[in-house]
């Protein structure tokens, strides 16, 4: 009940719902979501009837692109994102971990042709005992997703 008025509070923008507990301060810092001028409202460890406890993020004024979906994707595969307009929920989507990401993040292989030639950076995901792993395209080695994010 509490977590439906917190949704229904926002007039425009995107609420990310769903966070696995511990998650939520990894995606405002990852998303950069703190450096912008938007009202963001954030409950952390909030009680869940599908995951236990979760985070909730409420940015306003705020649509997310892709590329921010698929990095969201990687750190809440299970959050649900709600596009709301004029306090209603016009859009809700969950989230999956995509099978390729494209030009989201740098290479860590400082030696790696994708730093130095105008390419766009390309990592295939692969998912190994619920860890998620990177290989990049141009120099094929697979970093966890913690060292591709610089978390
Ligand atoms: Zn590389």
């Amino acid at each position: 009940m509490a977590n439906k008025l917190l949704v229904e509070a926002i007039r425009k923008g995107t609420v990310i719902d769903h966070i696995p507990a511990g998650q939520g301060i990894k995606i405002l810092k990852q998303l950069h979501l703190v450096d912008g001028n938007e009202k963001i409202t954030v409950g952390f460890n909030l009680p869940s009837q599908e995951i236990g406890l979760k985070d909730l993020i409420k940015v306003e004024n705020r649509l997310f692109t892709e590329s921010e979906a698929n990095e969201l994707s990687l750190f809440a595969p299970s959050a649900t994102i709600n596009v709301i307009d004029n306090y209603v929920v016009k859009d809700k989507f969950t989230m999956s971990t995509p099978d390729a990401l494209e030009g989201v993040f740098d290479c860590p292989n400082s030696n790696c042709i994708s730093l130095h030639e105008p390419v766009t950076s390309y990592f295939k995901v692969t998912k190994k005992h619920e860890s998620i792993y990177l290989k990049c395209k141009y120099c094929e080695k697979t970093f966890s997703k913690e060292i591709v994010a610089g978390l």
